[in-house]
C-alpha cells in the first residue's frame, strides 16, 4: 500500500515557520497585507476566498476582499488593481478566475503590478517561472505539489515525470518547475494519444485533469509517487481527485489523497507567497 502524502501535516509545518516570520516582522513594525478580488458570485471562487482568508489570518496576514459586481467595467477594474498596485498596506494582490465575461484577462494580467502578483498572473513572473528565476511568484498550486514534494524528500532529478493537464493555472507551469528541478518531464492533454502508455512511463506521475477519477490503476507504474491536484466531485456529490484512490493505492509508492493533499498546501503557499512579497518590496533578506 501507498504512503499518504499527507497535505495537512506539509501545510502545518509550513505554516509554523510563516507563524515564526510574520512575528519577526511585527516587531519591526510590519505586517503584511493580502487583497483578494472577486468580481461576480460563483460559489468556487468565493470558497476559494474563504478558505484562504481563514489561513492568512491565521498566520497573522491582514486580508481584505475586495468583492466587485458581476458587471463591473473593465476601467473600474483596471482602477482598483491600480489602487491596489500603489497601496502601502497590501503585499499580495490575487484575482479570482474566471473573470466576467465583460473584463479580459488579458489586459488585468499586465496592470497586476509583478510584486505583488503572488498567483503569477503577470506574464512578468510567467516568464521567471519558465526561466528557473526563483525571484518572482508561481501559481500557488504547482507550489504546493513542490513543497509536498520537498516536505516528504522525493527527489525529482532526472526522473521519468508525466504531468497531465497543461492549463497555465496548474500543468503548465508545474512542468517548467519540474523542469527546472532537472526532471524529465512529458506533458499529457486532451491531443494525447495513448494517454495511459504515456502515463505509465512516470517514476512521478501529477495528474491535474479535472476529471473525476480518471486515473485508473493500469496507467500507473509500480511504486510510482502520484500527486493528485484534481478537486472534482462523484456521483454521489463527494469530494474526489483525478486519480482513481483506491485502485491506485495499492500498487503505488506514495499518493496524496483528496481532500487532504494539494488543496490542503495551496492557501499555505499563498500565505508564503504574501510574506515573500512583503520582503521584496521593503528589501528585506
Ligand atoms: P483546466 O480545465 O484549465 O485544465 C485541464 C487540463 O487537463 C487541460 O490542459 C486539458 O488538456 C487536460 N485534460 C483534461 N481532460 C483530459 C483527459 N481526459 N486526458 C488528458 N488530459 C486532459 O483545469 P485546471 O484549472 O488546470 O485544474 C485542473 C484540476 O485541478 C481541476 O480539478 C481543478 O479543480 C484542480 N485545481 C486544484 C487546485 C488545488 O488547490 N488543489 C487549484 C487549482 C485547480
Amino acid at each position: 500500500m501507498a504512503k499518504i502524502l499527507d497535505g495537512k501535516e506539509v501545510a502545518a509545518a509550513l505554516k509554523d515557520e510563516l507563524v515564526a516570520e510574520v512575528d519577526r516582522l511585527r516587531k519591526q513594525g510590519i505586517t503584511p497585507g493580502l487583497c483578494l478580488v472577486m468580481a461576480g458570485s460563483r460559489p468556487d471562487s468565493q470558497s476559494y476566498i474563504n478558505s484562504a482568508v481563514k489561513r492568512c489570518s491565521s498566520i497573522g496576514i491582514d486580508c481584505r476582499v475586495k468583492k466587485l459586481p458581476e458587471d463591473v467595467t473593465q476601467g473600474d477594474f483596471l482602477k482598483i488593481i491600480d489602487d491596489l498596485n500603489t497601496d502601502p498596506k497590501i503585499n499580495g494582490i490575487m484575482v479570482m478566475r474566471p473573470l466576467p465575461q465583460y473584463i479580459s484577462e488579458n489586459t488585468i494580467k499586465y496592470k497586476i503590478s509583478p510584486e505583488k502578483d503572488v498567483d503569477c498572473l503577470n506574464p512578468i513572473n510567467v516568464s521567471k517561472v519558465i526561466s528557473g528565476d526563483d525571484d518572482g511568484f508561481a501559481p500557488c498550486t504547482p507550489a504546493a505539489v513542490i513543497e509536498i514534494l520537498d516536505y516528504y524528500g522525493i527527489k525529482v532529478e532526472g526522473k521519468r515525470t508525466v504531468v497531465i493537464g497543461r492549463s497555465m493555472v496548474v500543468g503548465r507551469p508545474l512542468a517548467m518547475m519540474l523542469l527546472a528541478r532537472n526532471a524529465t518531464v512529458t506533458i499529457c492533454h486532451t491531443r494525447t494519444r495513448n494517454l495511459a502508455e504515456e502515463t505509465k512511463k512516470g517514476e512521478i506521475l501529477i495528474a491535474a485533469a479535472g476529471k473525476a477519477k480518471m486515473v485508473t490503476k493500469d496507467m500507473v507504474s509500480n511504486g510510482a509517487v502520484v500527486i493528485d491536484v484534481g478537486i472534482n466531485f462523484d456521483e454521489s456529490g463527494k469530494m474526489c481527485g483525478d486519480v482513481d484512490f483506491d485502485s491506485v493505492c495499492p500498487i503505488a509508492s506514495s499518493i496524496t489523497p483528496v481532500p487532504g493533499g494539494v488543496g490542503a498546501v495551496t492557501s499555505t503557499v499563498l500565505a508564503k507567497h504574501v510574506i515573500e512579497a512583503l520582503k521584496l518590496q521593503k528589501g528585506i533578506y
